[in-house]
């Protein structure tokens, strides 16, 4: 069946941004390439315009490692299963491409999710390129519009509001022991008052406990509403001088 006038092979993520989708006639099974940067040692940046295909990629990892369903955090589940269970969970429709902006997930993680899955499908394939020749211990970051360059990323200005710095301060906090304890370290030293209503905050945008300190800290360097009080300023600025120490030094 010959139906298609104007075909562009094509392979890669779509960028929305850079591309002329008019011109673009996609195929059902377009294979998913995507590559990465190591912006940071062993921290990996995926940049992909297209956020379909960005949160599909990372879903199965991402979704074994935080989400607030028990029945898939640390466990093998089939996507369609998961579809159908956020779709439930958001007014009848599959919003979670839309309602993720930035992915992060730790070598760990990945192996463990790809580990045990019954329903392999193209996007596996996609991760399972993407890491096979990372080094042991990585930590790899999906945003979709975050410049790739570590000169940009350096200038805190034209990144990406705050999203791809958000993630980074994942990775730093995975890879970088002193970097974990001393973020740990002002999670302690502030109010309990101030803490508990930013844990109520993560828990109700369907971050599990276990990475509650975590998205403190990188949602401190990156930004977050109820995060923004004058009450926390001081804290903000212990965080991200010590995320700015990471950045400009290096790891370790
Ligand atoms: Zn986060």
């Amino acid at each position: 069946m010959e139906h298609r006038v104007v075909v562009y092979i094509f392979s890669g993520c779509i960028d929305r941004n850079n591309f002329n989708m008019d011109k673009v006639v996609i195929d059902i099974d377009d294979k998913i390439v995507l590559n990465s940067i190591e912006v940071r040692p062993g921290i990996f940046h995926v940049k992909c315009g297209n956020e379909f295909d960005l949160a599909m990629t990372f879903l199965r990892a991402q979704e074994f490692y935080e989400s607030d369903n028990p029945k898939i955090k640390g466990q093998p589940f089939s996507i369609i299963e998961y579809i159908r269970w956020y779709a439930r969970k958001h007014s009848a429709s599959f919003t979670y491409p839309k309602d993720w902006d930035g992915f992060n997930v730790s070598s760990d993680v990945i192996r463990k999710a790809l580990s045990n899955v019954n329903d392999w499908n193209m996007y596996d394939d996609a991760m399972y390129n993407l890491i096979v020749d990372m080094p042991d211990r990585f930590y790899l970051i999906g945003t979709m519009y975050a410049n790739s360059s570590v000169f940009r990323l350096l200038d805190s200005r034209v990144n990406d509001n705050g999203v791809l710095d958000h993630e980074v301060a994942h990775g730093f906090y995975y890879l970088n022991e002193d970097y974990k304890r001393s973020a740990d370290e002002i999670i302690t030293s502030m109010s309990k008052t101030t803490r508990n209503r930013i844990y109520k905050d993560l828990e109700r945008m369907g971050y599990a406990k276990s990475v509650w300190n975590d998205e403190i800290q990188a949602y401190m360097v990156s930004g977050m509403e109820s995060i923004t009080t004058a009450k926390v300023d001081t804290v903000r600025k212990k965080f991200k001088k010590l995320f700015n120490k990471a950045l400009f030094h290096g790891h370790n």
